[in-house]
């Protein structure tokens, strides 16, 4: 085993409805206690260690994506038990009060409809209407769903489906054009659905004063950054960097990918404004640089974990969102 991060999104339990892929608090201790807490170094310890090619094997360290409130009220209150810090992967724009849609329309999805089966057969009639019936079942001809994301073996064959169809059919502008127009449809606005869904800046000022590390996530958390345009993926990070900036003490210095997307192109730019650690978003094998840390996607944990029945309750829902 490589030394890794453990990648953390969705927590339920307080005020936060159980949804896709979530852990409650209890789940989230049997998961530390079953990596071993004395394993998990402080972010600190991990960003020394990793800047100087001092990491061993079975170093693991925690991560939390995308800033959600939810891991602040849930995960939070069970590090400071253990004393255990983390890494924060915080995009910034929704402090200014632009949500990321990625998020957003998780939300709808989690609360406009009874299962995700039901959200994926809404949203491809609402693809077919758009784009045409024929183009997509033409591109769906191509799915291999054997093969397409087989890197994530957590994701069922509906999941794949969507994402074939939200990735390689509609991209990026289409699909949140289909998406805003069906959050209308069903009666609900991108502000309703984004109350309490981020951190805010106190809180982040608060993490980074407690030790942990807050890191580059993107300003706007795009689905693609590898697909955008190099000078905007250094306005994506550099915009991150400086709001940042004026949050915490000192500049970022680590950095996750968004949905892991990037190209070798992304890591001059990572490197130019002085980030010397990063994180992909799964276990795949590689050569990888100081910018490209594996991660394990905590589900993938919690699978093993319910598999031996080490788990005392069935807390969990199944797969996870990205
Ligand atoms: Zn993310």
């Amino acid at each position: 085993m490589r030394p890794h991060g453990i990648m953390f999104h969705h927590f339920h339990g307080q005020d936060h409805a159980p949804s896709q892929g979530s852990i409650d608090a209890a789940t989230f201790a049997d998961l530390i206690d079953r990596v071993g807490a004395d394993r998990i170094l402080s972010a600190d310890e991990w960003l020394h260690r990793a800047e100087n090619g001092a990491l061993q094997d079975d170093d693991v360290c925690l991560t939390f994506d995308d800033a959600l409130r939810c891991q602040i009220d849930v995960a939070l209150p069970v590090m400071k038990n253990l004393g255990l810090t983390a890494f924060w992967f915080v995009h910034t724009s929704m402090l200014d009060g632009e949500y990321s849609r990625l998020e957003v329309f998780r939300q709808f999805r989690e609360t406009c409809f009874d299962s995700l089966i039901q959200f994926y057969g809404a949203f491809e009639e609402q693809a077919r209407n758009t784009v045409g019936c024929q183009t997509v079942s033409d591109a769906l001809d191509q799915l291999d769903i054997g093969t397409y994301l087989s890197e994530y073996p957590f994701y069922t064959s509906a999941d794949r489906r969507f994402r074939f169809v939200r990735n390689e059919i509609l991209g990026e502008k289409r699909y949140t054009q289909i998406m805003d127009e069906m959050i209308e449809l069903f009666g609900q606005s991108i502000e309703s659905l984004a109350k309490n869904l981020w951190i805010d800046a106190d809180q982040i000022q608060s993490l980074a004063e407690g030790g942990h590390q807050i890191g580059l996530h993107s300003h706007t958390h795009p689905v693609a950054v590898a697909e955008l345009p190099p000078d905007r993926q250094l306005w994506e990070y550099k915009t991150n960097a400086q709001r940042l900036r004026s949050i915490i003490d000192g500049p970022p210095r680590a950095m996750a990918h968004p949905c892991n997307s990037y190209t070798p192109q992304t890591l001059e730019i990572l490197e130019e404004i002085g980030i010397t650690v990063g994180f992909r978003a799964n276990m795949v094998e590689g050569n990888w640089s100081r910018l490209e840390f594996p991660r394990e996607d905590h589900s993938n944990i919690v699978r093993e974990m319910q598999a031996c029945g080490s788990q005392s309750s069935p807390a969990t829902k199944p797969a996870t969102s990205r």
